[in-house]
């Protein structure tokens, strides 16, 4: 399987000046290869293709108005007009409905201002790691790395992020070995709420975290003095960057203890059972602060790629399943009717049980996960006969640039499982999803 592995640069502010100009001239190559394809449309001419495209790139670096975008890397930009030709294929399939999943918006132009800026470098851009463990990137330099865990294999591409707080990271794509782990008899159902972050079936309880909580009043703080700031003035950057700052620390301090959460239970358990829940739905209720808070999403996605990668199975419960509804003793199974959030136990009218809220719908997601799986209905990872969901791509080969899709990237890897904590790394899912049985 395909995964991304992630890690800290440091460059020196001279390369900082090359990297920056690289993400420039990339940046000015999209927008420019976007505007000649608006451009064509508007005056009723047929579709540029990719070669034209290219080849227009190849003249613009003749004149003298462009001339400066030789500085820098070839590939770099020839990547950049490869993301101009995926944003419209995407489009475009999105329009006539080839395209599953949300809709697709037109691309749209890279801003200067964004924050988080990318580039890629592919195989052919000969990106080498030198002799002193330094990443050699193509007219910048010998740049310095913090190899925080070793590289499986040789990779086949990189992409040079900078993030809202300065930070540049180099973020590989390597071809990694399925690595199953010994089995286990264990079996879990997982719930995830609001006053826990996740309740496991045997009882056992996450403490949802309160990071973003914490740092609010810091971040209120910081905001504040950010809008009192003068547009444009220099005191509003560093205030900026400050409010970047604390939000970069809250988005790491959660994705480490998504991380941590979930290798443990893919350790410790052979089936995963999870609530499929409406995240983007509950998002627009009062309950939408904690909700992106709690962040289920990104850990559902780490709990199905450490799935696959260590042969153990992770089965999505249908979302209205009612699993909060139904007394979880076994023979019993009297359905209650909705309760409100606020009922924390109660008590079975059929068989006398007192139930946790949360403990009885992780175990009745278990058994009815079990039910599924014995019944062969289960959208199990790693069934046979391929997937029938093919889970949120997190990466894709070509993910790099400023759209929102790398700003996620930025902001949230995820890792792989295992014995250390607080790796970086993040999977790409194949387009195909099939990760074929691994358990
Ligand atoms: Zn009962």
């Amino acid at each position: 399987m395909r995964l991304r592995y992630r890690y800290r640069l440091y460059p020196t502010p001279s390369q900082r000046q090359s990297l920056a100009r690289t993400f420039g001239c990339a940046r000015v190559v999209f927008n420019d290869g976007l505007r000649a394809r608006k451009d064509a449309q508007l005056a009723g001419l047929p579709y540029l293709t990719d070669g034209q495209l290219s080849a227009r790139l190849t003249a613009a670096k003749a004149t003298p108005e462009r001339a400066w975008l030789g500085e820098v890397s070839a590939v770099a930009l020839q990547q950049a007009l490869a993301d101009v030709n995926t944003a419209c294929r995407n489009f475009f399939a999105s329009v006539n409905g080839t395209r599953r999943g949300p809709k697709v918006g037109p691309p749209r132009r890279r801003s200067r201002k964004d924050v988080h800026q990318a580039v890629r470098f592919t195989a052919n851009a000969h990106v080498t790691i030198t002799k002193g463990r330094k990443l050699r990137l193509p007219k910048i330099g010998d740049v310095p790395v913090r190899w925080s865990r070793r590289l499986p294999s040789a990779p086949s591409s990189v992409t040079v992020l900078r993030d809202a707080t300065g930070r540049h990271f180099a973020s590989f794509v390597v071809e990694a070995d399925a690595d199953p782990l010994p089995a286990v008899a264990r079996e879990v159902g997982v719930d995830l709420g609001l006053t826990h972050f996740a309740i496991l079936s045997d009882g056992t309880t996450f403490e949802a975290p309160t990071l973003l909580r914490d740092a609010e009043r810091k971040l209120g703080r910081a905001q504040r003095a950010l809008a009192r700031k003068t547009k444009g003035s220099h005191n509003r950057t560093k205030a900026r960057a400050k409010v970047a700052r604390v939000h970069a620390k809250v988005a790491d301090g959660r994705r480490d203890f998504h991380h941590k959460l979930s290798s443990t239970v893919i350790r410790d358990n052979q089936a995963v059972y999870v609530e499929d829940l409406a995240v983007s739905g509950l998002g627009r209720t009062r309950l939408a602060k904690s909700v992106h808070d709690a962040g289920w999403s990104s850990f559902v996605a780490m709990l199905e790629y450490k799935a696959r990668r260590h042969g153990r199975t992770l089965v999505r419960i249908g979302r209205f399943f009612p699993s909060s509804q139904r007394c979880s003793t076994p023979d019993c199974g009297a359905t209650h009717g909705p309760t409100p959030l606020s009922v924390r136990e109660w008590t079975c009218r059929a068989c006398g049980a007192v139930h946790d809220r949360d403990v009885n719908a992780a175990r009745n997601i278990l058994a009815e996960g079990q039910r599924l799986v014995a019944a062969g209905r289960a959208e199990t990872l790693n069934a046979c006969g391929g997937t029938v969901r093919p889970g949120r791509p997190l990466a894709g080969p070509r993910e790099t640039g400023t759209h929102p899709t790398s700003r996620r990237l930025a902001a949230r890897p995820v890792g792989i499982p295992g014995r250390q904590a607080g790796e970086d790394v993040k999977l790409m899912l194949m387009p195909t999803a099939s990760a074929g049985p691994i358990g």
